[in-house]
């Protein structure tokens, strides 16, 4: 089969590999009909990431038809059309019953991604990959949701809901700031509108992609260029302050942006992942009671974001912005990289 291998920092070729095969009883091996890129990938081309080894097939979101079973897999068959979770976890060790699967103690977790704990596994931008842990890592997709719905559930819309809204304590009324408006923040602007929050401000550099936020829910937006981008949110809360701040960017300067628009008492959910130190005054946290949350996507929300993906309560195919063959992968990846020239959201990959 082909897929897109890593061959060191800037490196990359869709090129033939070996097949996957059933490893443990407990695999199955799915034909990808959809992928799509993650930033996060682009960080992996960059070098930012050394556990990724020169050989592996990158990708961590998909979509496919099951091919082959494990003998221990016994809720799922040949022909299943599955969505891949960005986290692969065995479900049953003791982080998995706590539902804390990104740190999964077996040993083979993390689908894809293979570098937060250091497994290395083969990705989803290929032909077919193979899923460990599939019973819990896998989820059947009904006919109704096509792959364009699906492939955000394999980790932006868990992500957004998670790590920005459930931590962030979204409620109702609530005035809710997304900083940065890529994949993941629209992620938490979509999913901050099933807590029923009274605006939801987003704030974003871009100016296209704070256009685009207001068909994922944004109520109101901030350019964070203009000088006065902060007395333009404070403005939205009557001077107080917004009662939940998103960190979706992942640099130091976006966020103390987040605690600057925070009121007393409100909670800083971060969702960035910071590839250098941020500063933080805890004692400005303590005096202004303000509580700062963060975390690895769990994925524990997928089934129930499926289920309103499935009710047409997410409009999840929203995120897709181009759509390529999956042989056209690294045209693909020039168009992601170059977002903010070519207006990409998420590239879809599909398979004939
Ligand atoms: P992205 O790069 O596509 O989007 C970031 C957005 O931030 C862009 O729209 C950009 O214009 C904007 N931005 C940049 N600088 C800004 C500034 N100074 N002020 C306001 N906006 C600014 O990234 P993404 O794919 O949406 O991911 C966002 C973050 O979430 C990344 O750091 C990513 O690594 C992280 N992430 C975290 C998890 C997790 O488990 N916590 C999972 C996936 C992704
Ligand atoms: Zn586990």
């Amino acid at each position: 089969m082909k897929g897109l291998v890593y061959h060191g920092p800037g490196k990359k070729a869709w090129e033939e590999v070996p097949d996957p095969v059933i490893q443990k009883p407990t695999d199955v091996i799915v034909k990808i009909t959809a992928t799509t890129i993650c930033g996060s990938d682009l960080h992996i081309l960059k070098g930012d990431v050394p556990t990724v080894d020169d050989g592996r097939v990158l990708g961590h979101e998909g979509v496919g038809v099951i091919t082959e079973v494990g003998s221990a897999v016994t809720n799922l068959v040949v022909g299943d059309r599955v969505l891949i979770s960005c986290i692969s976890s065995c479900g049953r060790c003791a982080y998995c019953r706590d539902g804390v699967y990104s740190h999964c103690l077996g040993e083979e977790g993390v689908s894809g991604l293979g570098w937060l704990l250091g497994h290395l596994i083969n990705g989803t931008q290929a032909e077919y990959v193979r899923i460990p842990y599939a019973e819990t890592s896998l989820y059947k997709l009904p006919d109704t949701i096509s792959d364009a719905q699906a492939v955000p559930l394999s980790d932006i819309l868990p992500t957004g809901n998670e790590i920005g809204v459930l931590n962030g304590r979204v409620g109702v009324g609530d005035v809710v700031a997304v900083i940065g408006a890529g994949p993941v923040g629209l992620a938490a602007i979509m999913t901050a509108q099933l807590h029923g929050p009274s605006k939801v401000i987003a704030v974003d550099l871009d100016a296209h992609r704070l256009d685009e936020s207001r068909a994922f829910g944004a109520t109101d937006i901030v350019q964070s260029g203009a000088d006065d981008w902060k007395q333009q949110v404070l403005a939205l809360t009557d001077g107080l302050g917004v009662d939940v701040s998103i960190e979706a960017v992942g640099i130091p300067a976006t966020f103390q942006m987040a605690l600057d628009i925070v009121r007393p008492g409100g909670t800083v959910a971060n969702v960035g992942v910071h590839g250098e130190s941020v500063t933080l005054h805890i004692e400005d946290l303590w005096i202004s009671n303000v509580a700062l949350t963060t975390g690895l996507v769990n994925t524990r929300t997928t089934p129930t974001l499926l289920k309103l993906v499935e009710q047409q309560r997410l409009a999840a195919d929203k995120f897709v912005s181009h759509t390529f063959a999956l042989s056209q992968i690294e045209e693909a990846y020039d168009v992601f990289g170059r977002a903010a020239e070519t207006k990409a959201l998420k590239v879809l990959l599909s398979a004939d």
